[in-house]
C-alpha cells in the first residue's frame, strides 16, 4: 500500500481520496477548507498543513482543483509539490484544466525527475461516490502504467489517450460534442412542439434512426422518453450549466491556440452563456430546452 498525498477535497475529491482510504492507502489530505479535511479524518485520512508538507512524506499525489491556475500553484510554485516530492514520485492531476497548462505543469514534473499525468474523469460526484469514474490520462507510458492501480481504485474505466496533456484534449473534445449534441436534440423537441409532433413520437422515431446520439437515448431534455433523464425531476442536475459552461470555455482556448475552427463550439457556448447569466448555472444542461422554447 502506497503513501498518498490528496488535495483538493470538493464534491469530487472528497469522495475520491475516501476510496484511496477504503483500498487500504495511507492517505495525506489537504484543502483550503478545514471542514473537507476533517471529514476525510473522521473517515480514516490524516491531515496535512499545506500541499508540500502533504507531498514531502508521500511516494503518491493526487489532486482534484477547480481549474488551471489552482493546479499551478499547487504543483509549480516555489516550495510547491513538485519541489517538495522526492524524486521518483508519481503526481496524478484529476481536476479539469485548459491543455497548455497540463502540458506547463508536467514539463516542470518531467524535469524534476517526478512523473505525472494528467487524468480528468467524467462521471460526475455519484461516480466518484461508487468508484465508478472514467479516466482519460495524458502522459508517457510509463507514468501511464505506474497511475493505473491507483486510479483502479477510483474509477472502473481507465484509458491511455496520449502523451501530456492528451487526457484534457479527450475530455474537452468529448464535452464539447456533448454541448452541441443537446443543444440539437433541444432544438429538435422544440420544433416538433411548434409543428404539433409529439415528443414521444419523435424519440421513438429518431432513437431508432439517423438523428440517433446520447443527449436523445440516455439524457432525454423532455420528460417522459427516458424516465432517468434530469428533465423528469424539474432538471436537477446530473451535470450542471456552469460545468457544462467551463468546459466549453476551455474547448474554445485550446481551439483558439491551435487554430482549430469550432463555429458550433462557439455557438454553444455562448447560447450556454446566456442561460448562465440567465441564474441558471446550477440547473442540469439539458435544461437549455427552456431557453430555446422561450419558458425561463
Ligand atoms: P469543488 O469546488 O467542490 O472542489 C474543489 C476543492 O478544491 C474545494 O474543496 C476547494 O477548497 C479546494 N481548493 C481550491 N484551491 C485549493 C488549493 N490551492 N489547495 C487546496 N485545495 C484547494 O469542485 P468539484 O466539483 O469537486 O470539481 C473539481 C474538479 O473536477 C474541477 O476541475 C471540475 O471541473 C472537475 N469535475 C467535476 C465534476 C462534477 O460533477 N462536480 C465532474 C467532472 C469533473
Amino acid at each position: 500500500m502506497a503513501k498518498i498525498a490528496f488535495i483538493g477535497l470538493g464534491n469530487m475529491g472528497g469522495p475520491m481520496a475516501r476510496n484511496l482510504v477504503k483500498a487500504g492507502h495511507a492517505v495525506a489530505v489537504f484543502d483550503l477548507s478545514k471542514a473537507a479535511v476533517e471529514a476525510l479524518v473522521a473517515d480514516g485520512a490524516t491531515a496535512a498543513a499545506s500541499p508540500a508538507e502533504a507531498a514531502k512524506a508521500a511516494e503518491v499525489v493526487v489532486s482534484m482543483l477547480p481549474a488551471g491556475a489552482h493546479v499551478k500553484s499547487v504543483y509549480a510554485s516555489e516550495g510547491g509539490v513538485i519541489d517538495s516530492i522526492a524524486k521518483g514520485g508519481l503526481l496524478i492531476d484529476c481536476s479539469t484544466i485548459d491543455v497548455a497548462t497540463a502540458r506547463e505543469v508536467i514539463a516542470v514534473a518531467d524535469k524534476a525527475g517526478v512523473d505525472m499525468v494528467d487524468a480528468p474523469v467524467s462521471g460526475g460526484v455519484g461516480g466518484a461516490a461508487a468508484g465508478t469514474l472514467t479516466f482519460m490520462v495524458g502522459g508517457s507510458d510509463t507514468a501511464f502504467e505506474r497511475a493505473k492501480p491507483f486510479l483502479q481504485a477510483m474509477g472502473k474505466t481507465i484509458v491511455h489517450a496520449g502523451g501530456p496533456g492528451n487526457g484534457q484534449a479527450a475530455k474537452i473534445c468529448n464535452n464539447m460534442l456533448l454541448g452541441i449534441s443537446m443543444i440539437g436534440t433541444c432544438e429538435a423537441f422544440a420544433l416538433a412542439e411548434k409543428l404539433g409532433l409529439d415528443a414521444q413520437k419523435l424519440f421513438d422515431i429518431s432513437s431508432t434512426a439517423s438523428g440517433q446520439c446520447w443527449s436523445l437515448t440516455s439524457y432525454c431534455p423532455v420528460p417522459g422518453p427516458v424516465p432517468t433523464s434530469p428533465a423528469n425531476r424539474d432538471y436537477a442536475p446530473g451535470f450542471a450549466t456552469a460545468m457544462m459552461l467551463k468546459d466549453l470555455k476551455l474547448a474554445q482556448e485550446a481551439a483558439s491556440k491551435a487554430g482549430a475552427a469550432i463555429p458550433l463550439g462557439n455557438q454553444a457556448a455562448s447560447l450556454y452563456a446566456l442561460f448562465d447569466a440567465a441564474g441558471k448555472g446550477g440547473v442540469d444542461f439539458s435544461g437549455i430546452i427552456n431557453m430555446l422554447r422561450g419558458k425561463m
